[in-house]
């Protein structure tokens, strides 16, 4: 690579100059016949990075880690983290490694991450590899959540090894390339609380705040004002998930975020048909994280990172507690106001409605008809735009039997919803389950192109277009009940 080239991507080490507690210093493994899956030209636009540069040899080596441009080290990072609720002192990145920050053009500092290259001394058993379908689900998921408008890692580009890789049958190994604000989880706190080391504790905190919550610095008790931060942003996070009938499905607190971005997309899915129990990893045999769980699961997880940062709220460990308890008991209301402004404006009307007392039963009332019906959750929502214009055939062909739907749309239009707004925020078309098992055997097959077609429905999702129907659809009969594998 050229001086220049090289000079084209500067990456930063402050996680592991801060943190060296963090950080393992570490190497990707190498990539014997590495070739560009995809490439997300306008995140790579947003970031300063050179596309040309991207698709070269030397751009396929940093986004696989095999070339470390100058002055950067990358690090394997270090986290703890309840996983089902039973705690793993020593998680870290197995298969992951930190290549560095990068600073956009706009100023704004970006993890620079790699998931599937190769295994670090945090691996345990795992062979730290990763294959091409599940990268590029990730790829694709994080991708559609982003143009949904909910905070999320980006995914920058994913490149396929050339390696087989071992699972039930031979796959072919990938690596992807992520962005996030910052790859800190609730399981890092855990992590540096656990050394029993509180000037650690400290700067991770300060590196948290400096990082991700700057307006933490002003407040009186800054280290509050963290906790405080993270709630806020996880309840607005996991409202945003309900709403979209998105299901994370690994809600482990090594996956879940102090930036409030949604992180780890493994046996995730969107609902098909309304169901509170949806739940699709095949490792979660209780249930834990089916959808409706989702907003007790974030509380749960949040009691766990104020449990690791108890001796920075009080030096007195019982007025600790008290204070964690107290920003913990907002996330209820704070999740709940979010929800319910979030669940009008899907219904066309007014976030903060001054006629609450209307709009309640209308709320209310919808969910009850959907789980009584078990209809399409995004199809009923998206036709919704039509009956609010007067035509309510779409909507109502969802209902083997619409008498509930007349009852409930009824009292819904006499509210006066705006069908514009309808369109603006319910999604034409979301990574069915169904598109996404077709697109990813396809892409493993060696064809890309149902992956990227997909990949174009997905990333611009209020806009319909003609030839997209077949995306717009609802599973076909015979699909189903649908499973995701964990950890692959
Ligand atoms: P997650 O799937 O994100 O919940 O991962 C849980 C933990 O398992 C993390 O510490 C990962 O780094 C690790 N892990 C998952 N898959 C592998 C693998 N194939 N090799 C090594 N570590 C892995
Ligand atoms: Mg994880």
């Amino acid at each position: 690579m050229s001086a220049a080239l090289q000079g084209t991507v500067f990456l930063n080490d402050h996680f592991s100059r801060d943190l060296p507690e963090l950080s393992i210093p570490w190497k990707a493994e190498p990539t014997p016949d590495p070739r560009l899956l995809v490439l997300n030209s306008r995140l790579a636009a947003d970031l300063g990075l050179d596309l040309e540069f991207l698709r070269s040899d030397n751009g396929l080596g940093l986004l696989t880690g095999t070339a470390v441009p100058e002055g950067a080290t990358p690090v394997a990072q270090g986290y703890a983290g309840h996983q089902f609720g039973s705690y793993s002192p020593r998680l870290g990145d197995g298969r992951a490694l930190l290549m560095g920050e990068l600073r956009g053009p706009d100023g704004t500092v970006h993890d620079l991450h790699l998931k599937g290259s190769g295994r670090t001394p945090f691996a345990r058993g795992g062979d730290g590899l990763a294959a091409v379908g599940p990268m590029l689900r990730e790829y694709l998921v994080s991708e559609a959540m982003h143009a949904l408008g909910i905070p999320t890692t980006r995914s920058l580009a994913v490149v396929a090894t050339g390696a087989t890789i071992h699972r039930d049958t031979p796959q072919p190994g990938a690596v992807l390339a992520r962005v996030a604000a910052s790859h800190l989880r609730v399981g890092s706190f855990q992590y540096a609380r656990a050394m029993g080391d509180e000037d650690l504790l400290r700067r991770l905190a300060d590196h948290a705040i400096a990082r991700l919550h700057p307006d933490a610095a002003e407040a009186e008790h800054p280290y509050r004002a963290l906790f405080d931060a993270v709630v806020s942003a996880q309840a607005r996070l996991v409202a945003q998930w309900m709403l979209v009938g998105f299901v994370h499905g690994v809600m482990n607190t090594d996956n879940m975020t102090i930036s409030g971005e949604t992180i780890d997309y493994g046996p995730c899915a969107f609902m098909d048909g309304f169901d509170p129990a949806a739940l699709y990893s095949s490792i979660d045999a209780e249930g834990r994280y089916a959808y409706r769980n989702q907003p007790v699961i974030a509380e749960w997880n949040l009691a766990r990172l104020a449990e690791s940062l108890l001796p920075l709220l009080h030096d007195d460990e019982d007025q600790a507690v008290e204070v964690a308890m107290g920003s913990l008991r907002t996330f209820r209301d704070q999740y709940s106001a979010a929800w319910s402004s979030g669940m009008r404006e899907k219904l066309g009307l007014a976030a903060t409605d001054p006629a609450d007392d209307a709009a309640t039963p209308v709320v209310d009332g919808v969910i009850a008809l959907l789980q009584q019906h078990g209809v399409d959750y995004t199809s009923f929502f998206r036709r919704l735009g039509a009956a609010a214009r007067g035509d309510s055939a779409p909507a109502r062909a969802l209902f083997t039997d619409p008498t509930d739907y007349d009852a409930w749309a009824n009292t819904w239009l006499a509210l006066g919803p705006d069908a514009d707004r309808i369109d603006r925020i319910n999604p034409a078309y979301i990574p069915r389950n169904h598109l996404v098992e077709e697109a990813l055997a396809a892409a493993t097959a060696g064809d890309m192109d149902p992956f990227l077609q997909l990949l174009y429905a997905v990333t611009d999702p209020y806009r319909e277009r003609p030839g997209l129907e077949r995306y717009a659809a609802g599973a076909p009969e015979d699909f189903g009940p649908y499973r995701t594998f964990c950890g692959t």
